[in-house]
């Protein structure tokens, strides 16, 4: 299925690698971990995520008394799953307003659309409101997704105040009874003093304008970046609260590891995975599903 192919760069470099590991070790010993750990290093678990699942294997290989490699295959999995198994669903509280954020170039665009489509598809009707204004570009993007998608888009000029644009989508959220209102927001991340401001303001609009209503922040990471992601989510975590992950391109990585490694790191649930740049190539994520399809 989709995700198998998805995550299939990942399984060769990962999951192929793992299991020739343990195939060609006839016993559970130090070398073995050590070799497992550089395996789940290279595949962006991180460094210290990655000794975290070591030492717990050991542990439970001694207490245990594991000496068949193959049940080791079995706790590195039970491992991953525990550190990615946070509560991700998205909220399914009415009205919602889901804020997009991340830098340019992550797939905030497409993954806007993407989940606008699944969640209409889920029989919600869905606005979005483009508050990027700080590119035309990004506008137009968004608007050809709209249309693709098939709900309105609140937007307004280049250069308008973003507050505005959610001011105005809020208005239509309720003239038109519409379940989720999606914001984009701008991705200039390096001029983060602004960009709090912005977001801040933001939160003002809504919380006047709406406060009944839910809110999730999304945020959005390519996970072709790999640990660099990773960074940029802590900056973004300290200015912002992020409430769940968008991890897009897991289609165009062999670093699928970068999941759990952002899941162990900031204790904040990757809700989606883009695995691909089509329409429905955006899945919610399900951490079980995920270590089997790796695994598999
Ligand atoms: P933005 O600048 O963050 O809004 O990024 P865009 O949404 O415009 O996406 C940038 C590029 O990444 C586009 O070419 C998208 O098609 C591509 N893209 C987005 N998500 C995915 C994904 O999950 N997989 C792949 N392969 N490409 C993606």
């Amino acid at each position: 299925d989709r995700l198998k192919e998805g995550l299939s760069k990942t399984k060769k470099n990962f999951t192929e690698r793992v299991e020739n590991l343990l195939k060609a070790f006839k016993q559970v010993d130090d070398e073995l971990f050590d070799e497992l750990e550089e395996v789940l290093v290279l595949s962006d678990v991180g460094v210290k995520t990655s000794q975290k699942i070591i030492e717990n294997l050991k542990e439970k290989v001694k207490m245990n008394k594991i000496s068949d490699s193959q049940a080791v295959k079995e706790l590195l999995k039970e491992e991953m799953f525990n550190i990615i198994n946070l509560p991700n669903k998205l909220r399914e509280r009415y009205p919602l307003i889901i804020l997009m954020v991340g830098v340019n170039g992550v797939g905030k665009t497409t993954s806007i659309g993407k989940i606008a489509n699944l969640l209409k598809s889920n029989g919600k009707k869905v606005i979005i409101a483009a508050a990027d204004t700080f590119r035309a570009a990004a506008i137009d993007q968004l608007e050809i997704w709209a249309k693709r998608v098939g709900c309105d888009i609140i937007k307004h000029v280049e250069g308008a105040d973003p507050a505005a644009v959610v001011f105005d989508g809020i208005q239509a959220m309720r003239a038109r009874k519409a379940d989720v209102l999606i914001v984009d927001t701008a991705g200039r991340l390096h001029t983060k003093k602004n960009l709090i401001e912005e977001l801040r303001k933001i939160d003002r609009v809504i919380n006047q304008q709406i406060p009944e209503a839910e809110k999730e922040t999304l945020l959005v990471i390519d996970a072709t970046t790999g640990q660099n992601g990773l960074i940029q989510a802590k900056e973004f975590n300290q200015a912002v609260n992020i409430s769940g992950i968008v991890l897009t391109k897991l289609d165009g990585t062999a670093k699928g590891g970068i999941v759990v490694s952002i899941c162990d790191e900031l204790k904040i649930p990757v809700k989606f995975i883009g695995v691909g740049e089509k329409i429905d190539d955006l899945q919610e994520f399900d951490p079980k599903e995920f270590i089997d399809a790796l695994f598999e």
